[in-house]
C-alpha cells in the first residue's frame, strides 16, 4: 500500500523509515527534503542513495491537496481554493502585512458546530481534514511564496544548488504566522491538527515559533486542556459575546462548555500558554452584540483573565440574516475596552474584493448534516 508522507509527523516519518529499513536520520533528511524545499518528487531529493529513491517510489508518495484557483487581491492578499477530494474543497489565505505574514488555514471541511453568524458552520460538516491536508496547506503556500520572493531578486548571486536556493528562500520567511481560522474547529479534529502543529514548530520542518502559530477554538473545554499538555501554541478563544444567554444563541456549543467554564479552561491554558494573555475573538453583529452596554458587561466578565481582544467586523455572507456594525458602533465598543486597560485591535477587512477575511473562507463542502437544505432558523434549532 502506498503511504503519503505528508501524513508523517517527525516520530511517523521515523517509524516508516524504520519500517522499510532505514536509519533515523534518513527521516530528518525526509522531512527537511519535504517541508523545506518542497520537494514532492523523490527523484529530485539528490542526497538520498539511488536504491532508497527508488524504494521509496515504490512504496511512499508525497501527496499535497490539489490547487484549483489561486487569487490576489488589490491589497496584496491571496488566496487559494485547494481540493481535497471530489466535491469537497478548502480555502486558505495569506496577509502579508509589513513585519509579518501570515497564513490562515483550515482544519475541516465545513464545521459541526454551527454558529450562527458563520457560513462555515452554515454549510454544515463533511469531514476532518488528514494531517497531509492540514500541512499541504503550508506545504503549498510556503511552496508558492518562496518562487515568488525568490523570483524577485534577480540581482543575487546565483546559489551553488537547490538546498541552498530554499534555504535563502526559507530566510525570508514569507510566512512567519500561522492561524487556524480558516474553515473548522480545529480542537475537533485534535490529533491531526497537533501532528500537523508538532511539524510547524520542527525545525527540520518549518521551525515556527510556538507564538506565532495560533489555534482559535469556539471553546472545547477538554480539548483546550489537551492542547495545554500536548502542543501549547498561541491561543485565540472565540468569545463573542458577554453573557450565556447571547452566547447560547451565537455560539451554540456555549450551552455545553459555558463562559465560566471556558474562562476557567483559559486560566488552566495561561500557565502553559507561550504567550501571557489569551487573545479573545469577538464578531461585531449590529445591534446584536455590539453595545456599549455588552461591552461593558465584557470588561466585568474577564476582569481576572489576562486576555486582548480581537473585534472582527461581521463578514456578510448572503441569507446570514446579521448585519456588519457600523464603524461607529465598532469604535464606542472598543473604547470602552480600551479605558478599561485592555489592548483591543479591530481586524481590519482585508482582501475584500476575493472574499478572502478569514472567518469567512467559504470552500466547498458535500454536507452530510443535511444542515443547508434546512433553513438557517431550524439549524439553530436543531443545534440547541
Ligand atoms: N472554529 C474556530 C476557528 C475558525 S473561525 C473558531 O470558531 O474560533 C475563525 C474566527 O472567525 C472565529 O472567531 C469565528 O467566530 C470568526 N467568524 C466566523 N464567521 C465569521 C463571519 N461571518 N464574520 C466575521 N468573523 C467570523
Ligand atoms: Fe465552526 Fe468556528 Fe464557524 Fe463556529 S465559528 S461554526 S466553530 S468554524
Amino acid at each position: 500500500m502506498t503511504v503519503n508522507l505528508l501524513d508523517f509527523g517527525a516520530e511517523g516519518l521515523a517509524g516508516f523509515c524504520a519500517e522499510i529499513g532505514e536509519k533515523p536520520f534518513r527521516a530528518r533528511q525526509l522531512l527537511r527534503w519535504i517541508h523545506q524545499s518542497g520537494e514532492a518528487d523523490f527523484a529530485g531529493m539528490s542526497d538520498l542513495a539511488k536504491v532508497l529513491r527508488e524504494k521509496l517510489a515504490a512504496t511512499a508518495v508525497v501527496e499535497p491537496p490539489r490547487v484549483i484557483s489561486d487569487h490576489i487581491a488589490s491589497d496584496g492578499t491571496r488566496k487559494w481554493l485547494l481540493s481535497v477530494d471530489a466535491g469537497n474543497g478548502i480555502e486558505m489565505v495569506f496577509i502579508p502585512e509589513t513585519n509579518r505574514g501570515t497564513l490562515c488555514i483550515s482544519s475541516q471541511v465545513g464545521c459541526a458546530l454551527a454558529c450562527t453568524f458563520c457560513s462555515t458552520g452554515r454549510q454544515g460538516f463533511n469531514r476532518n481534514l488528514t494531517v497531509a491536508e492540514i500541512i499541504g496547506q503550508l506545504w503549498w503556500a510556503n511552496k508558492a511564496l518562496g518562487e515568488e520572493s525568490g523570483s524577485e531578486e534577480t540581482e543575487s548571486p546565483i546559489p551553488i544548488n537547490k538546498q541552498e536556493a530554499i534555504q535563502s528562500a526559507g530566510r525570508r520567511r514569507a510566512i512567519s504566522n500561522v492561524v487556524f481560522m480558516g474553515m473548522g474547529e480545529p480542537l475537533a479534529n485534535f490529533e491531526n491538527v497537533v501532528t500537523a502543529l508538532d511539524l510547524m514548530l520542527d525545525d527540520h520542518a518549518y521551525g515556527l515559533s510556538r507564538r506565532r502559530v495560533t489555534v482559535s477554538t469556539s471553546g472545547l473545554v477538554p480539548a483546550m486542556d489537551r492542547l495545554r499538555e500536548r502542543c501549547p501554541v498561541a491561543l485565540a478563544v472565540s468569545l463573542h459575546a458577554p453573557n450565556d444567554a447571547l452566547r447560547d444563541q451565537l455560539v451554540p456549543i456555549n450551552r455545553k462548555y459555558p463562559i465560566k467554564e471556558l474562562l476557567a479552561a483559559c486560566q488552566r491554558y495561561l500557565q502553559s500558554a507561550p504567550r501571557d494573555f489569551i487573545t479573545f475573538e469577538y464578531v461585531m453583529l449590529d445591534g446584536v452584540n455590539d453595545s456599549v452596554s455588552h461591552a461593558r458587561e465584557l470588561v466585568q466578565l474577564v476582569r481576572d483573565t489576562p486576555c486582548k481582544f480581537n473585534l472582527i467586523p461581521f463578514n456578510p455572507f448572503p441569507h446570514s440574516g446579521y448585519q456588519r456594525s457600523s464603524p461607529e458602533a465598532v469604535r464606542l465598543f472598543r473604547d470602552v475596552l480600551m479605558q478599561a486597560g485592555l489592548v483591543t485591535t479591530v481586524r481590519k477587512t482585508r482582501g475584500d474584493d476575493i472574499a478572502a477575511a478569514c472567518g469567512q473562507l467559504a470552500g466547498q463542502v458535500l454536507d452530510k448534516t443535511r444542515r443547508v437544505q434546512r433553513s438557517g432558523y431550524e439549524a439553530m434549532q436543531a443545534a440547541r
